[in-house]
């Protein structure tokens, strides 16, 4: 989610806060129906709403693509041939569920520091947060942002977006917000 000056972004699995310069990872989590394991092709799943949102920082998308990496790696040492359908993170079998998730991760580049600065009053920009020429004292900047859509795309189990909603639900403490 967005700092409540809107200048960075809160992690929603670990409230870790990004600001200035970062990269993060934006992921739409669509809801996937199944009847009798047959489930819709990818392009019907991407038109799909996404049924929740959230936004990852770095390192939580790094342990997500860790994870995606065992799990590939466990099951090409079991292969039977049978091409199985299971969680991307945890392993589990998803052809008998009723229900999964599948996560589509954009990554999201953010600059800030290099951007000039925007006088609130007239709109100008300045190098400086120096008083503007109208007279202006109050200055902001505008972040840069260079967004990918589909870096990362795996199906989840119920299990683990449940993991990641009680996450999100989490309150963040109010420290962060008098920091900057
Ligand atoms: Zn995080
Ligand atoms: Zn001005």
């Amino acid at each position: 989610m967005q700092t409540q000056d809107q200048t960075g972004i809160i992690c929603d699995i670990c409230k870790a806060t990004n600001k200035e310069d970062f990269v993060y990872y934006s992921v739409n989590v669509m809801k996937v129906k199944q009847y009798g394991g047959r489930r819709p092709p990818i392009t019907d799943i991407l038109q799909q709403k996404p049924e929740k949102s959230f936004d990852f920082c770095a390192a939580c998308y790094e342990s997500v693509s860790d994870e995606v990496v065992n799990v590939y790696t466990s099951s090409m040492n079991n292969r039977t041939g049978i091409v199985k359908h299971f969680c991307g993170l945890t392993g589990v079998d998803l052809v008998l569920s009723d229900a999964y998730y599948y996560a589509v991760f954009g990554k999201v580049s953010v600059n800030m520091s290099k951007q000039p600065y925007v006088c609130l009053k007239c709109g100008k920009n300045s190098i400086t947060k120096n008083v503007c020429v109208c007279g202006g004292v109050d200055f902001r900047k505008n972040a840069s942002v260079e967004a990918s859509s589909r870096d990362l795309e795996i199906s989840i189990c119920q299990d683990r977006y449940h993991y990641w909603v009680s996450k999100q639900n989490v309150p963040v403490e109010s420290s962060w917000s008098s920091s900057s």
